[in-house]
C-alpha cells in the first residue's frame, strides 16, 4: 500500500506542500525535545501535542516514521540551573528527564523512537566541529571558542528570511540565544571555564576543552541517527515550536549543510504559541502551567489534547478554564455516543444510514489531516457525525452500528480523545464474572428474586448490567 498524500506547511518556502520523503514509505521525523532544567511547561507540550499528531496521522495512512526527540541535558540554562542547585549536572537534569517522561505518558504522547540525550553524542559532535573547522566553515576565536563563520554559508538566513545585509559580519555570539536583529558569528564550541568545570560540563577535544553551543548539539544528534540507521543525511520532516525557527533551527541548517553539503531537512514544520488566560505564560503573570498541574488537578489528558486540536497548530491558542471546561464537555459527549454505539452491538452489519454517516465522517477527516493537519476540521467532522449517529439511533433505524463504530474508534484513536479508562482491579473483574454466571443461573432456574438481588448486589459497586442477545454485558457506571 503506498500512503496517502499528506500536504504540510514548508516554513522554508512558506508554502503548503506535498510531502515527499526520501525512502518512502519511511518518513525521519526529527523533534527539538526539551531542555531538562526544569519541568516543561504546556506551551513546550502544545508543540509536542502537535507533533504526536502529526506522527499518528502518518502512521494511520501508511508512513513508516522514524522519529528522533533530542533531550537537551547541556547548555547555557542547564549550566545555570545545576549551579544554583549545587549539583552535577546529569545529577540536576536526570530526574527533570524522567519528569519529561512521566508528563509525555500522562498527555498520551507516542514515545520517540530514540531520545538522544546529548551528553551521550560528544563524539559526533566533536567530529562535526572538526569537520567544519576543515571546511573552513568554522574558525577558533581568540578566546578559544570555535565559531561558525556566516560569511561561509551564502544561504544562511533562508528559514527565517532573514536580510542577509543585516548580518553581523565578525561580530560574534557565545550565548545560546539571541534576537533575530542579532545574527553573528555564533559558537559551536565553547572554551570551558571554571563554572563549566564545576558541575561537570567540560569535554576534552582536539580544538580545545569546552562544551558543545546548543545548536550543535541538533545537528550532531540528527545526523548521527539517520546515518547510522539509514544511510542518508537529509531529514525528512524537522518540527518545533516556531521560537525555535532563529536563531536555532537557522544555525542548525548552517552547520549541517555546511558540513554535509547537502539539505538538512526537506520539510519544516512550526507550531504556534500557547497563552494561558489571554497572556504568553510567564512566572511574572502568575498563568505558568506545568502538565503536572493540570495533571495533579486530575484533569483527563484527552480534554488537553481536544483543547489543542480544536485549534490549528499554526494558529496561537489560548488556553482557558472556559475552554477546558467546554473540552471536558466535549470528551464526555464523545464518551457517551461511544458506549451508545457499543450498547447497540458491534457485531451488526450492513449498510444503513450510520454506515454512510460513518464513511463521510471519515472522509472529512481524511481531507482535513491531509491537508496541513487541519485538527479544527476533523474535530467538527468528528462532533457533526457524533449528533448525525445520534439522531440515527433516537430514530431507531437499524443497520450500520458497527461500520460506525470501528470508523469512530479509528479517528477518535487518532486523535486519542476519548477518556482515561480507570483501571480496573482484576479481583473486582473476577468478582463481577462470578456474579453475573450465578445470576444467568439463577434466571435460568426462574428464580428471579435472587436474580434481581445480584443485579442490585452488582449495582451497589457500580456495575451496570445489560442482557443482550450475546449474553449479559457490564460495565462501572
Ligand atoms: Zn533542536
Amino acid at each position: 500500500m503506498s500512503p496517502a498524500p499528506v500536504s504540510l506547511h514548508n516554513t522554508l518556502t512558506r508554502r503548503i506542500e506535498p510531502l515527499q520523503p526520501l525512502m518512502p514509505p519511511r518518513v525521519t521525523l526529527y523533534t527539538c525535545g526539551p531542555t531538562v532544567w526544569n519541568y516543561a511547561h504546556i506551551g513546550n507540550f502544545r508543540t509536542f501535542l502537535f507533533e504526536d499528531l502529526l506522527r499518528r496521522w502518518l502512521e494511520h495512512v501508511g508512513y513508516d516514521v522514524f522519529q528522533i526527540m533530542n533531550l537537551t541535558d547541556v547548555d547555557d540554562r542547564t549550566i545555570k540551573a545545576a549551579r544554583a542547585a549545587g549539583k552535577r549536572l546529569t545529577e540536576h537534569t536526570e530526574p527533570f528527564t524522567q519528569a519529561f517522561f512521566e508528563d509525555r505518558d500522562y498527555l498520551r504522547i507516542k514515545p520517540a523512537h530514540v531520545y538522544t540525550r546529548a551528553t551521550e553524542y560528544m563524539t559526533p559532535m566533536i567530529a562535526l566541529v572538526s569537520r567544519l573547522l576543515e571546511r573552513g566553515v568554522a574558525y577558533k576565536g581568540e578566546d578559544g571558542s570555535v565559531y561558525f563563520a556566516l560569511a561561509k554559508f551564502p544561504t544562511y538566513g533562508r528559514l527565517s528570511r532573514l536580510d542577509t545585509r543585516e548580518l553581523k559580519v565578525g561580530a560574534r555570539v557565545a550565548s545560546d540565544d539571541y534576537a533575530k536583529d542579532d545574527p553573528s558569528d555564533f559558537a559551536i564550541w565553547k572554551k570551558s571555564d571554571a563554572k563549566d568545570e564545576a558541575v561537570g560540563a567540560a569535554w576534552d577535544a582536539p580544538f580545545g576543552r569546552g562544551r558543545p553551543g546548543w545548536h550543535l548539539e541538533c545537528s550532531a544528534m540528527s545526523l548521527e541517527e539517520i546515518g547510522r540507521r539509514f544511510g542518508v543525511q537529509t531529514l525528512d520532516i524537522h518540527a518545533g515550536g516556531i521560537d525555535l525557527i532563529f536563531p536555532h533551527h537557522e544555525n542548525e541548517i548552517a552547520q549541517s549543510e555546511g558540513a554535509t553539503g547537502q539539505p538538512f531537512a526537506r520539510h519544516w514544520v512550526h507550531g504556534e504559541f500557547l497563552n494561558v488566560r489571554g497572556t504568553k505564560m510567564s512566572k511574572r503573570h502568575g498563568n505558568f502551567l506545568t502538565a503536572r498541574d493540570l495533571r495533579e488537578q486530575g484533569v483527563d489528558a484527552a480534554a488537553v489534547r481536544l483543547l489543542f486540536f480544536q485549534t490549528h497548530y499554526r494558529q496561537p491558542v489560548d488556553f482557558t478554564d472556559e475552554a477546558l471546561d467546554a473540552a471536558k464537555e466535549g470528551v464526555r459527549r464523545l464518551d457517551e455516543f461511544h458506549a451508545r454505539l457499543r450498547g447497540a452491538g458491534s457485531g451488526e452489519q450492513g449498510a444503513g444510514e450510520l454506515t454512510k454517516l460513518a464513511e463521510k465522517m471519515e472522509t472529512d477527516v481524511s481531507a482535513a489531516l491531509n491537508d496541513d493537519l487541519n485538527a479544527p476540521r476533523a474535530v467538527a467532522a468528528l462532533f457533526d457525525f457524533v449528533r448525525a449517529a445520534n439522531r440515527e439511533l433516537d430514530r431507531g433505524t437499524g443497520g450500520g452500528t458497527g461500520a460506525a463504530l470501528a470508523a469512530f474508534e479509528r479517528v477518535a484513536g487518532v486523535l486519542n480523545v476519548l477518556p482515561t479508562r480507570k483501571a480496573l482491579d482484576p479481583e473486582l473483574v473476577r468478582w463481577v464474572e462470578e456474579r453475573i454466571a450465578a445470576r444467568d443461573k439463577a434466571r435460568k432456574s426462574k428464580d428471579f428474586k435472587a436474580a434481581d438481588a445480584i443485579r442490585a448486589e452488582l449495582s451497589a459497586r457500580g456495575v451496570e448490567i445489560e442482557d443482550t442477545a450475546q449474553g449479559t454485558k457490564w460495565r462501572m457506571a
